[in-house]
């Protein structure tokens, strides 16, 4: 089956070896990898954000923390070039979205909103979207000040030595303000409730830091700009008096969660309680023998573009072994 790319059925349909769902790092380096395995994998890249295949990576500017690029490299940089090496090696693309699957009986079945696949395996990579607040100016801001991801913005130039602000009161937001407090002068903590909902460990850590302080009841309802056009504040509410406050800070970041793209596996493959596809320990094989995960779809915790990645190049080697041990 493996070196037979495209096998027919006994009914003579074609089926693939692999379906590989999404083109951030996690599919396009899966692609990578099933390519030089000579699986002859197709790719559904996704066509949501425009059209625009490369995931999330598309929506950012400079990368700092890929390996191999010193000087950093745009989003979409990387991302077209992780493209043309999946390409380079004989993946086949299509800029569609997958409508449904089925994986209840081999071979599976993808339906894109082009065509019909069916496939010996999957490999489902499908990302995870951050959740937004909808404030009036976030589109404008949107990387200008408004980040979803501390680790990856909080050294920048933009908001190193800054005033910055997290909204959030769960463990996501607490460990964005901690992490911020290497690179910030003081970082804001905005919390909708009269408390926070983290881990009574890292509330003590929040609470005790002096370079952090809590606000309480407060509802994050825009952000300001100077005279330049840069954030230069945000307008806060007080949601017991109704009183509105204006904050200086430079940046906002967004810690109120993120929503794995899992819908299309709901009902056949086991998610965990936030829907994430949940994978065995070390390895990217789901509940379902021949469907793979990779990248932030399953991985609640990290959510980088070198461990998604990572996670890309497991799932190939993963259904090359499947398919081996299943010819
Ligand atoms: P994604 O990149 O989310 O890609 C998922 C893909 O699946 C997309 O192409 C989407 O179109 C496709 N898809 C979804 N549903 C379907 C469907 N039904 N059919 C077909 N395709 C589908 N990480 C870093 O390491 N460094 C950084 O500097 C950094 N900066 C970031 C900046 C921003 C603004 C954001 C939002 C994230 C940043 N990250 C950064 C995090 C990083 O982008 C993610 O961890 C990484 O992209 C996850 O890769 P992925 O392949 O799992 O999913």
């Amino acid at each position: 089956r493996v070196s037979a790319a495209n096998s027919p059925s006994s009914s003579g349909e074609i089926i693939e070896n692999v379906v590989i769902i999404g083109s951030g790092p996690a599919g396009y380096t899966a692609a990578i990898y099933a390519a030089r395995a000579n699986l002859k994998p197709v790719v559904f890249e996704g066509y949501q954000m425009g059209g625009v295949p490369g995931g999330q990576l598309m929506t950012t500017t400079e990368v700092e923390n890929f390996p191999g690029f010193p000087e950093g490299i745009t989003g979409p940089d990387l991302m077209e070039r992780m493209r043309k090496q999946a390409e380079r090696w004989g993946a086949e693309l299509y800029p569609e979205d997958v409508e449904s699957l089925s994986v209840k009986t081999a071979p599976f079945t993808v339906q894109s909103s082009e065509r019909k696949v069916k496939c010996h395996s999957i490999i489902y990579a499908t990302g995870a979207t951050a959740k937004r607040l909808g404030l009036p100016r976030e589109e404008e801001f949107w990387s200008r000040g408004i980040s979803a991801c501390a680790i990856c913005d909080g050294a920048s130039p933009l908001f190193k030595g800054q005033v910055l602000a997290v909204v959030g009161g769960g463990d996501t937001a607490t460990e964005e303000a901690l992490y911020l407090t290497k690179y910030a002068r003081h970082v804001h903590l905005l919390v909708r409730r009269g408390q926070l909902r983290a881990s009574k460990a890292m509330q003590d850590r929040v609470i005790n830091n002096p370079n952090i302080t809590v606000h309480y009841n407060t509802e994050t309802v825009d952000v300001l700009s100077n005279t330049k056009g840069q954030m230069s504040g945000i307008l806060l509410r007080r949601l017991d008096t109704g009183e509105e406050t204006e904050l200086e800070a430079k940046g906002l970041f967004y810690g109120i969660g993120h929503s794995p793209n899992s819908q299309l596996l709901e009902g056949q493959v086991e998610l965990d309680s936030s829907g994430y596809v949940l994978v065995r320990e070390g390895s990217s094989n789901t509940s379902v023998e021949g469907v793979f995960a990779a990248g932030d779809v399953q991985d609640h915790e990290w959510r980088q573009a070198v461990t998604a990645a990572g996670s890309g190049c497991i799932a190939a080697l993963s259904a090359e072994r499947y398919l081996t041990s299943n010819n």
